[in-house]
């Protein structure tokens, strides 16, 4: 085999290294971390510190840390770090060499070649720049390419039939969008439009000011002038912004964060998402302006888009993924680590260049999306049961997501959630999956929020927890094989899942039919469901938990267990039609 080379994603917040090793792509970690920040600085003595511990200094000292120099390259200038001055191009180095290192520790051997990325948009001259950082870092730059164009060699390199992607990218501080056309491997970035100065530290930045507004209003305290407590505020909002990336509220609390006339400050302060994504609302429609900018550039419309691919780790905000649904009308892809994404795509060119085979890149990811239906609107009409994704299709297994929702009346003191499966708007139009009732709500007006936890594991077994949020009353349940592929159809459902459930046994059990005790099970789960619509919500419930035992004891080979269930739903059944 050639020389290996690396695939390097050298970003303005965070850079990567990646290679193809018996065809797979490997994302190379330095300490358990596959993430560099792209900071550079010096320590005490003068020693030169790259990654993580740059970036820790960085508030502390910020004369002698140098962060974000991407946005620098190509430019006649220099920058200080402890009193020298460098050429971009020589941080930049700093960067490729730390990169080359982690790369040459994980393979045991010398490297000297890289493909490296830079974003669409860069002049000859920054990608000249580029150039020079990989020679100055001792590395043979093989080829330059577009960060778009290997996010899209991700998701596309061995592919025949022509896609158009759009890959939509934000990180740190950048903004991209890019249209691109992929066939037979090869990609060719059609237009690209994008913002050089927005990203997530916006988004941060709106946090901390929220924080720090909430100081000034609650203690009279201008923590503006504490340093090493805007430090703390700072790492606080970021981590609140990741929060709400997954869960519905964000606590910020941060103990002695100051001391003012004498008394320590403490900081304890709830966000929501929904207050959040006010705050970043504005940042978010100038990324679709660029989109739409693009989309002209391309001379293409939103329907002749056939996927998405999220770039960035600030993809991972969700209302950026439920703004462009709404454009584009299916879901973006995002089955790839976002943050990865560019970097895996430099290798694959990488070996593509070198001759290697590659794999697709295969990750466990949900066929489906899972959500619950609220009072809502459909096609802009008032609508009951509005479909609520919570985890979308094809996003990376194992997965945990949490939505809040709110009654609808006042002294409400139940709530039934239902668990749907599928993607139609109208969550009727879904498969349902599971359903169960949360009771002894506390009598308080309309408005009592009501959190809904969803988390699918590897095998795909759901587990559902709905919680009252200000009480922490807590009720779940388990649906096992929730990644069988439910139709919403004629077809009895039960036959289906039964069928489903051989489906996924070992092959010797599948040609054997069922046992004539799970066939009778069979029919009576048939029977059972074609009276959900008659019977009562109680009894109801009671079915659906039979059923499901069944199916659990089914699954396990618990013959006994599913006998039980069996007489049970039997009685009931026999209490039901008589
Ligand atoms: P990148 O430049 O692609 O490495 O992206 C870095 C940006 O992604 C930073 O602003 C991070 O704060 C942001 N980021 C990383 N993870 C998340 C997350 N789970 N939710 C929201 N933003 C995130």
């Amino acid at each position: 085999m050639n020389e290996i080379i690396i695939g390097i994603d050298l970003g303005t917040t965070n850079s990567e290294v990646a290679i193809v090793e018996n065809g797979h792509v490997i994302v190379i970690a330095d300490n358990g971390k596959k993430i560099l920040p792209s900071v550079v600085g010096l320590d005490d003595n003068g020693g030169i510190l790259v990654g993580e511990t740059a970036r820790n200094q960085y508030l502390v000292y910020p004369e002698r840390t140098v962060k974000s120099i991407k946005r620098l390259m190509g430019q006649d200038t220099q920058v200080d770090l402890g009193g020298q001055l460098y050429a971009p191009q020589e941080i930049s180095a700093i960067i490729l060499k730390r990169l080359k290192a982690i790369a040459e520790h994980y393979l045991n051997q010398t490297v000297t070649k890289a493909v490296i990325t830079v974003p669409a948009y860069f002049s000859d001259a920054q990608r000249q720049a580029t150039h020079e950082a990989g020679q100055i870092a001792g590395l043979e730059v093989v080829r330059i390419i577009n960060e778009p164009t290997a996010a899209a060699l991700v998701y596309g390199a061995e592919q025949t039939e022509q896609k158009r992607m759009l890959v939509y990218d934000l990180g740190g501080g950048t903004f991209d969008v890019s249209v691109v056309n992929v066939e037979s491997g090869v990609v060719e970035v059609l237009s690209s439009h994008g913002d050089n100065h927005l990203g997530g530290d916006d988004f941060d930045e709106q946090i901390i000011n929220h924080i720090v507004d909430h100081l000034q209003q609650s203690q009279q305290i201008d923590v503006r002038t504490h340093s090493k407590a805007m430090a703390r505020i700072t790492r606080a909002a970021e981590n609140a912004k990741f929060v709400l990336s997954d869960q519905p509220y964000a606590t910020i609390e941060e103990e002695y964060l100051l001391e003012h006339d004498g008394i320590a400050v403490h900081l304890s302060l709830e966000l929501s998402r929904t207050a959040y994504e006010e705050m970043i609302a504005d940042y978010i429609d100038v990324t679709l302006d660029a989109l739409h900018i693009a989309l002209k550039g391309a001379k293409l419309t939103a329907s002749d888009i056939d996927e998405i691919v999220l770039v960035g780790g600030s993809t991972r905000t969700p209302c950026i993924r439920e703004r462009l649904f709404d454009i584009f009308g299916f879901e973006p892809q995002s089955a790839v680590d976002p943050d990865l994404c560019v970097a895996m795509g430099a290798a694959i060119q990488a070996a593509m260049i070198n001759g290697q085979a590659v794999d697709a890149v295969l990750v466990d990811v949900t066929p489906y999306t899972y959500g619950t239906s609220a009072l809502g609107f459909l096609y802009g009409e008032p609508y009951q049961y509005q479909y609520c994704p919570i985890i979308h299709k094809n996003t990376p297994l194992p997965n945990r997501k949490t939505e809040a929702y709110m009654t609808a009346v006042d002294g409400q003191d139940a709530v039934e959630v239902t668990i749907y499966q599928g993607e139609d708007p109208d969550a009727l139009s879904n498969t349902k999956i599971g359903e169960f009732l949360v009771e002894g709500l506390r009598d308080v007006p309309a408005g009592n929020v009501i959190t809904l936890t969803l988390d699918l594991d590897i095998n795909g077994i759901l587990h559902v927890s709905a919680t009252e949020k200000d009480s922490g009353l807590q009720k779940s349940i388990t649906i096992k094989n929730a990644m069988a592929r439910f139709e919403h159809d004629d077809l009895s459902t039960a036959q289906q899942r039964v069928g489903q459930l051989f489906g996924q046994m070992p092959t010797q059990h599948k040609e054997s039919s069922a046992s004539p005790e799970v066939a009778e099970a069979q029919r009576l789960i048939a029977k059972a469901e074609a009276l959900f619509e008659k019977v009562s919500t109680e009894d109801k419930e009671d079915l659906v938990d039979l059923i499901e035992e069944i199916y659990g004891a089914i699954e396990e080979a618990a013959n006994d267990r599913m006998q039980a269930a069996v007489a049970k739903l039997t009685d009931i059944l026999y209490y039901l039609e008589s």
